[in-house]
């Protein structure tokens, strides 16, 4: 509390963010980075960009960048839009969308931030409960709204819509944006680009932070109609005209276009998820089915916070969220073939404890 803070400073609950350990030496389970570093060749693009030129301002639109990204799915750079860090683009997402009477909807349990951002924005919002299995039934959203936000796959639950009830949601709301934040897309869901052509009222979210493993860089974008990006752009340049830097632009180009390093990490991301399942399975843990890089599990006899702060005493960080439906959960990350193995020898030994 502050006497030199707004009446809205004082109201918000800002979003917490996973825990970035100062020790090291952690398995670090806990928020959705990859094991792997980058592609050699975005690390190469930002190295070269660390010259003389820093001292000019980056450009302003990151066409290039742009024009990059929007050639992977079959689209003029029109058609995209950058931020920094794909929560950037969600927050003038919201802002240039989602300010209408009606509510706001998305899930019970997804991203915590959709709810910070109204937050901020003084957005109204209306939550719509996932089925018992931890489903999303696009029929419960068939009600006045200003908007829907969907995160596909679900986090923290890992399970993905099909393009089916994506074209549902879009039918359903034709005057109302629609918001599929792809975070985890590229792990094994099918991405909503390919309906951008057809939906002047979608607008599909994807960043570099988890596929690309640049989480570092902050990088995030956005793939809709002209006429959303502009809304878009109207809200960037009202707060901030260069939010990527020229090293970001450079290196985020130089990962877009490295198909090859993308391809064969995130085959070895879902390699290794399906060994981790199948090694909890083994535990007793329930596990929801992931198309994500992380899975979402659950222990019939032992609590969640228990199990979280046991492996954190043996060197390993997941993440346990608090919340009614979600305090039974832990949510970990897919490591290496190697961490995974830690992991699971680690809780072996904490479920074999009776204490
Ligand atoms: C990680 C994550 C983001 C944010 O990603 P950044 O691009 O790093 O800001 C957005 N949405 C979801 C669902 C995420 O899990």
């Amino acid at each position: 509390m502050s006497r030199f803070w707004s009446p809205l400073v004082h109201q918000l609950t800002p979003y917490v963010p996973g825990e970035q350990p100062r020790t090291p030496g952690l398995i670090k389970l806990n928020t959705n980075e990859l094991p792997y570093g980058p592609s050699p060749r975005a690390l190469k693009a930002m190295r070269d960009a660390a010259d003389d030129t820093l001292r000019l301002y980056p450009d302003p639109v990151s066409l290039s960048l742009r024009t990059a990204l929007g050639k992977r799915v079959g689209l003029p750079a029109d058609h995209v839009f950058v931020g920094n860090g794909s929560d950037e683009v969600l927050a003038h997402a919201f802002q240039a969308f989602f300010a209408h009477k009606a509510p706001l909807l998305f899930a019970d349990v997804t991203y915590s931030f959709y709810k910070v951002y109204c937050e901020l924005y003084r957005l109204p919002y209306q939550t719509v409960a996932l089925d018992e299995t931890m489903q999303v039934q696009i029929e419960d959203y068939n009600q006045p709204c200003s908007g829907v936000v969907l995160a596909n796959p679900n986090a923290p639950t890992g399970i993905a819509l099909g393009l089916d009830k994506i074209r549902q949601l879009l039918e359903m709301h034709q005057d109302r944006v629609v918001l599929v934040d792809e975070a985890y897309v590229d792990f094994g869901a099918e991405s909503a680009a390919s309906l951008v052509k057809e939906y002047a009222n979608l607008l599909v979210v994807q960043t570099f932070s988890k596929s690309r493993a640049l989480a570092g860089i902050r990088v995030g974008f956005a793939f809709a109609s002209p006429e959303l990006i502009e809304g878009l752009t109207r809200v960037k340049d009202s707060f901030n005209s260069y939010p990527l830097d020229r090293i970001a632009q450079a290196g985020a180009q130089a990962a877009a276009e490295d198909e090859a390093w993308f391809c064969e990490h995130v085959e070895k991301v879902k390699a290794s998820r399906e060994r981790l399942s199948a090694g909890l399975a083994a535990l007793g843990f329930s596990i929801l089915p992931s198309q994500a890089n992380f899975v979402y599990i659950h222990h019939v006899d032992r609590s969640a916070a228990r199990i979280a702060s046991d492996l954190r005493e043996h060197a390993v960080i997941v993440r346990h969220l608090k919340g009614e439906r979600t305090a039974d959960w832990l949510r970990v990350t897919i490591g290496t073939d190697q961490q995974c193995d830690v992991l699971l020898s680690v809780l072996r030994d904490i479920l074999l404890r009776n204490d």
